[in-house]
């Protein structure tokens, strides 16, 4: 897993607990009326922010400490840890809706968000995994139906199984 890092200062400056991670989608570059933004960019435009963004490749941008709030999803930003799968190619929002229905996500980042998670399962008290249409239903549909969610989270029970029993008794 090839980490960069590109710090959003967005998200405030008191302290994570975070006992949920909220999975997401948005553009890995976003055409906003002709400007062309990257992930990055377009959070900071939005004062937005998340802990990992990872590219179609499977890099992965780190852009807020663990222990660090980021905003993310609203109403779930004191304790939970946020990362963004971005979709291949230049979005505006149709374009994205669109090609979230489609199975857009690259193994390299299956395997890079399986990584990630599972680091943290190990290092956070995690009790949830969600996705960001599932703590908002009706207000988002990230990371949208072309993710294979249940794949994915049967990825990181197999690999971190033992503490997965011991949370669900
Ligand atoms: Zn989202």
């Amino acid at each position: 897993m090839n980490i960069q890092y590109k710090k959003l200062t967005y998200g405030g400056t008191r302290s994570n607990k975070p006992n949920k991670i909220i999975v997401h989608s948005m553009g890995e570059n976003i055409n906003n009326n002709g400007d062309v933004y990257d992930a990055v960019e377009w959070l900071r435009y939005l004062k937005l922010s998340a802990h990992a963004l990872i590219l179609p490749d499977g890099d992965v941008i780190r852009c807020r400490d663990d222990n660090n709030r980021a905003w993310h999803a609203r109403g779930y930003n004191m304790d939970s840890l946020g990362v963004e799968f971005l979709v291949p190619g230049i979005h505006d929002y149709g374009s994205f809706l669109n090609m979230i229905k489609t199975d857009w996500v690259s193994d390299e980042q299956y395997a890079s968000g399986i990584e990630l998670l599972n680091q943290w399962i190990d290092s956070q008290n995690i009790e949830t995994i969600a996705r960001h249409s599932d703590v908002s239903p009706g207000r988002k549909v990230d990371p949208g139906d072309g993710f294979r969610w249940d794949w994915f989270v049967d990825q990181l029970k197999q690999s971190n199984w033992s503490k997965w029993e011991t949370d669900n008794e």
